[in-house]
C-alpha cells in the first residue's frame, strides 16, 4: 500500500464510517501490533514461543508450577503492556468516537489501549479481560496488577489473595468461562450495528468470530482491515489488507 495519501479503497472506508450511525467495531491483537505487542498466530507471535495447551483455566487453577510458569510469562510480557503507547489505529477509533456515530468498540485485546487512547470507557467492551489487573478466584475481588507482578519478582512464585484464593491477571484463559454480561451486550450491539468493522483479527477464535456473521445476517455493512485475509473477506463489503496504522491513519 502507498505511504503517499489516501488510496481509493482508504476513501471508500472513510466514506462508509462516516455515513454509520450506529458504528461496532470488533479489534484483535493486530491493531496493537505498531504498539510493539506482538500478537499470536503470525510468525514470530506470542504462540510461537509459548504453548497455548499449557496455560489454559483448569491446569491453572489445578497446579502451582503452571501458575509460576504464566507469572513467569507476565514478567517478559506485561511491561512490555505497559510500556506500549497507543498508535495511529487506536488514535483514529478514538477521533471517530469524538465525531459521533460510533457506538462500540468489542476488542479481544487484554492491552487497554483503546481507552488510553481516548475513547470512552462505557464504549469499549473487553471480552477476553484485561491484563492491567488481578483478580482474586475465590472471592473475586480485582486489583491492580502492579503490585502483585511485583511480590511475584520478589519471590511470591504463586500469589494469593488476602482470603486465600488464587490471583490470577483478570484475563479469559482457554477453557475459562467468557464474561457474561459483556458478551451478551456484544452480541446484542453486534445485531444493531449499521456498520460492523473488524481492525487486526484473525477472525478464528469464538465466539468473538461469530460477531461478524451476526452483523451481517442483521443486514449491517462488513469492513475489514486486516493485514491478511480472512474466511470473512468474501461476505465484507470492503476488506483491505495492509497495516492498520496506516489504512485507519489514512481516513
Ligand atoms: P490473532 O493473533 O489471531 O490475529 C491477529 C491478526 O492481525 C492476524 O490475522 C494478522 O495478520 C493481523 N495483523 C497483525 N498485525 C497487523 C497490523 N499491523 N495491521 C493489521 N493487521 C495486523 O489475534 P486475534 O484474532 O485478535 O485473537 C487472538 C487472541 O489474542 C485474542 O483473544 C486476544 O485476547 C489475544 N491477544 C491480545 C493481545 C493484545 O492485547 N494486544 C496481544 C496478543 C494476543
Amino acid at each position: 500500500m502507498s505511504t503517499s495519501g489516501p488510496t481509493t479503497e482508504i476513501r471508500a472506508l472513510a466514506r462508509y464510517l462516516e455515513a454509520a450511525r450506529s458504528l461496532v467495531v470488533l479489534s484483535g491483537a493486530g491493531i496493537s501490533t505498531e504498539s510493539g505487542i506482538p500478537d499470536f498466530r503470525s510468525p514470530g507471535g506470542l504462540w510461537s514461543r509459548y504453548d497455548p495447551s499449557e496455560f489454559t483455566f483448569q491446569r491453572f487453577c489445578a497446579n502451582a508450577e503452571t501458575r509460576r510458569r504464566y507469572w513467569e510469562m507476565g514478567a517478559s510480557l506485561y511491561p512490555l503492556l505497559k510500556r506500549a503507547e497507543p498508535n495511529r489505529a487506536h488514535r483514529a477509533l478514538a477521533a471517530l468516537e469524538r465525531r459521533g456515530g460510533l457506538h462500540r468498540i468489542i476488542t479481544q485485546n487484554i492491552d487497554g489501549l483503546h481507552q488510553r487512547a481516548g475513547n470512552t470507557p462505557e464504549r469499549v467492551i473487553e471480552i477476553h479481560g484485561t491484563a492491567l489487573e488481578v483478580t482474586c478466584l475465590s472471592c473475586g475481588a480485582r486489583q491492580d496488577r502492579d503490585p502483585v507482578q511485583a511480590r511475584f519478582a520478589a519471590g511470591d512464585l504463586d500469589p494469593h489473595c488476602e482470603c486465600g484464593g488464587i490471583l490470577k491477571p483478570a484475563t479469559i484463559s482457554f477453557g475459562q468461562a467468557m464474561p457474561e454480561r459483556e458478551t451478551a451486550t456484544a452480541f446484542a450491539d453486534a445485531a444493531a450495528a449499521d456498520v460492523f468493522l473488524v481492525v487486526g483479527s484473525s477472525l478464528v477464535v469464538f465466539p468473538a468470530a461469530d460477531l461478524p456473521a451476526v452483523a451481517l445476517e442483521r443486514g449491517a455493512t462488513l469492513l475489514i482491515v486486516n493485514r491478511e485475509p480472512t474466511l470473512y473477506d468474501a461476505a465484507a463489503t470492503l476488506a483491505l489488507h495492509g497495516t492498520a496504522g496506516e489504512i485507519l491513519g489514512g481516513i
